[in-house]
């Protein structure tokens, strides 16, 4: 199964990315956290990456490319993949499908997360991630996590990532639009490659209509 999760901010992709790559045994490999260590362990690659990361704008397509390069060659992802958060661009998409064709495989689908605009607001001023073990959470409730200060579960702090604050929240959701929604007219062109996912409802509903999606039992 090598599968690639599509959507704007604060659509479920992490989450449920997380729940698939559990039942599933495939790796999950999320160009956001891989950046975001970066950033926190102040490697050249985080210190170029804050830039953008900061002001809710794209890191540059050949950087995100080679960490996808690199996680793929990491020998985990020779059964399957899921890609959470990438490709962000037509330019990502393309250099993705190289990638695959030169290991001589190729996407099997794009799954759309598909969630309304005040739902995705809603969402990312809600959400919460451990600053220690990076999990994440809702502060109000997404039907099954309801959190406090504290991790569940490391008993770590919690905190608002820096790009959920609103105004970067803006930019973040103009950005998808700009760059990243162009990618539903690419993957559309081929057939059964895309498929829809109304990702609206608790977590638990939202996974088990991504399992009948990709036919997964
Ligand atoms: P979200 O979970 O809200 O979709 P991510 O954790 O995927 O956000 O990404 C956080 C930030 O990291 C993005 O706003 C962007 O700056 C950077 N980033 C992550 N993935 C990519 C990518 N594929 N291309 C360019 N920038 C990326
Ligand atoms: P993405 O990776 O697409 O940016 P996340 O998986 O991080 O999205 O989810 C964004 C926020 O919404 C998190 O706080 C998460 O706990 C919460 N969330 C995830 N799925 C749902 C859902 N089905 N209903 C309500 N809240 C959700």
């Amino acid at each position: 199964m090598n599968v690639v999760l599509l959507g704007p901010p604060g659509a479920g992709k992490g989450t449920q990315g997380d729940l698939l790559s559990e039942r599933c045994g495939v790796p999950k490999y999320a160009t956001g956290d891989i950046l975001r260590e970066a950033v926190r362990r102040g490697t050249r690659l985080g210190r170029e990456a804050q830039r953008y990361m900061e002001q809710g704008e794209l890191v540059p397509d050949e950087v995100v490319l080679g960490l996808v390069r690199e996680a793929l060659a990491s020998g985990e992802a020779q059964d399957g993949f899921i890609l959470d958060g990438f490709p962000r661009t037509v330019a990502q998409a393309e250099g993705l499908e190289a990638l695959l064709e030169a290991r001589g495989t190729a996407l099997d689908a794009v799954v759309f997360f598909s969630v309304p605009e005040d739902e995705l607001v809603q969402r990312l001023s809600s959400r919460r991630v451990c600053g220690d073990c990076g999990a994440v959470y809702s502060v109000g409730s997404d039907g099954r996590r309801d959190v406090g200060s504290r991790c569940p579960a490391c008993g770590a702090k919690l905190e608002l990532r820096d790009d959920d604050r609103p105004e970067t929240v803006r930019v973040r959701l103009r950005v998808y639009r700009e760059k990243t929604e162009a990618l539903l007219g690419w993957y559309g062109r081929h057939e059964e490659m895309l498929r829809e996912l109304d990702a609206v409802g608790t977590v638990e509903e939202v996974q088990k209509k991504l399992l009948n999606l990709l036919d997964c039992t």
